[in-house]
């Protein structure tokens, strides 16, 4: 931490947590693609979206101006301007200063941070030609998918190359 870092005004994505509201599923998902702790929940009611948020330090992101103005979320929320996902994703990489050192870590589906998994453990549950062709696997704790290396996570990444360039 830099000595001349302002409170709440974080100069790098680390350790920050985020709340992304009902309509932002996609925006979550592709942050949790470069590795970003984003829960999201279909449905949930604005009281109980902020109650967990501050018990659970999130950020709420929102494109909702009324929860923006919120007094409990002063100072934890950020208001998504775009309706467009990559315009969304945009913003809060530049605004949380997010990058994707993190891709491919956590779970798509619920957010968890995936383990690394032997060949051995996972040789059941994946079709035989990756068992074949592939070496790295992980898997997620929590809702038991399992990742790995492969031409759709090449081009996931050239996705989020193409949306933040933009
Ligand atoms: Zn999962």
């Amino acid at each position: 931490m830099g000595a001349g870092r302002l409170a709440g005004a974080p100069v790098s994505g680390e350790g920050l947590k985020f709340f992304a509201d009902s309509m932002l599923g996609k925006l979550a998902r592709w942050m949790r693609t470069i590795g970003c702790d984003v829960e999201y929940e279909r449905s949930i009611e604005d009281g109980a979206l902020i109650e967990r948020a501050l018990r659970e330090e999130r950020i709420v992101l929102t494109r909702d101006t009324l929860l923006v103005r919120r007094r409990r979320l002063k100072g934890r929320c950020f208001f998504v301007e775009s309706p467009i996902v990559a315009d969304q994703l945009k913003a809060v990489v530049e605004r949380f200063g997010l990058d994707s050192a993190g891709f491919l870590t956590r779970c798509l589906r619920c957010n968890a941070r995936l383990e690394r998994a032997a060949k051995e453990a996972v040789k059941e549950r994946v079709p035989p030609y990756v068992c074949q062709t592939q070496d790295e696997f992980s898997v997620c704790p929590k809702c038991g998918r399992i990742y790995w290396a492969g031409t759709h996570r090449e081009g996931m990444l050239r996705e989020i190359e193409r949306m933040l360039k933009g």
